[in-house]
């Protein structure tokens, strides 16, 4: 069911913390974690603690706590003195979403190239 925990799930198991992580902030909704393969000197992982598997699906499911997830990534860049910074959700294989819960990363502290690849 939309929302509930999913025992397969990478990130509803660091959530659950059963697997660690860097944690960099934390609400009642919402999970902020550095990424294990950080592509920019700042990698952050903004998650909604409650499973949805990709941004589309959490939209549709949960506006509030959408805006939750997009509120946290601005803290977590304010809180990483970045002035520039790249917010990206991948949604779908295809895009190179590899992990199916929504996460936004928050990329920054270096240069960075538009178009991405
Ligand atoms: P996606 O490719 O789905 O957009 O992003 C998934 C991200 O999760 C990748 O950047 C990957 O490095 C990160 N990741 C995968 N496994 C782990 C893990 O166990 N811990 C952390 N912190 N990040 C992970």
């Amino acid at each position: 069911m939309a929302g509930e925990p999913q025992d397969d799930c990478l990130f509803c198991k660091i959530v659950a913390g059963r697997i660690p992580a860097t944690v960099v902030r934390e609400t009642d909704t919402t999970l902020a974690f550095r990424d294990i393969n950080p592509q920019a000197p700042t990698h952050v992982l903004v998650i909604p603690k409650a499973h949805h598997r990709d941004a589309a699906a959490l939209a549709a499911a949960d506006p509030a706590l959408t805006a939750d997830v997009l509120r946290e990534t601005e803290a977590v860049a304010a809180e990483e003195n970045l002035d520039s910074y790249r917010t990206v959700f991948n949604t779908g294989s295809g895009a190179g979403q590899t992990v199916f819960h929504v996460h936004a990363h928050v990329l920054g502290g270096r240069g960075l190239q538009w178009p991405p690849g």
